[in-house]
C-alpha cells in the first residue's frame, strides 16, 4: 500500500510519539507545541480562566500553581517536551526510556575509549 506524497511530512520526526492528552482517555485533539493549541485544548475540557487568574496546573498530579497566562508554556516545557540529558556525552532526549537505552551504549563506548587510551599511553 502506498501513501500519496502530499500526505507525508518529514518522516524522520515521526519516531517520537505525539503527546497524549491526560484529561480525556482517547482524546485525539492535538496537544503540542504552541501555547495557543494548549489553551484551545484546555478550553475544550472545561479549563476556562482569565489569564490573570492564579490557578493550579491542570495537569494531573502536578502541584504547581501559577498565573493562567503561564500555564500553557509550563505544560509545554514541563509536561510535554520533557528533556532528559545523558550525563556522559550531553545528548538530549525527550523520553526517559530512550535515554536509558542510549546510556547503556554510551557508557560502554566511554569505558572502551578510556581503556583504549590507557593502552596507548603505556
Ligand atoms: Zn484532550
Ligand atoms: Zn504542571
Ligand atoms: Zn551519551
Amino acid at each position: 500500500m502506498t501513501v500519496p506524497c502530499s500526505q507525508q511530512d518529514h518522516g524522520a520526526d515521526n519516531a517520537l510519539e505525539p503527546p497524549v492528552c491526560p484529561w480525556v482517555i482517547g482524546c485525539t485533539i492535538p496537544l503540542e507545541d504552541s501555547t495557543g493549541t494548549v489553551y484551545a485544548h484546555l478550553r475544550t475540557h472545561g479549563f476556562i480562566r482569565r489569564h490573570t487568574d492564579r490557578a493550579p496546573c491542570p495537569w494531573p498530579l502536578c502541584p504547581q500553581e501559577m498565573q493562567w497566562r503561564n500555564v500553557a508554556r509550563h505544560i509545554l516545557e514541563r509536561h510535554i517536551q520533557v528533556r532528559v540529558q545523558c550525563t556522559i556525552c550531553g545528548n538530549i532526549y525527550t523520553r526517559n526510556e530512550t535515554l536509558q537505552a542510549h546510556m547503556y551504549v554510551c557508557m560502554e563506548t566511554y569505558f572502551n575509549a578510556m581503556l583504549a587510551e590507557d593502552h596507548q599511553s603505556n
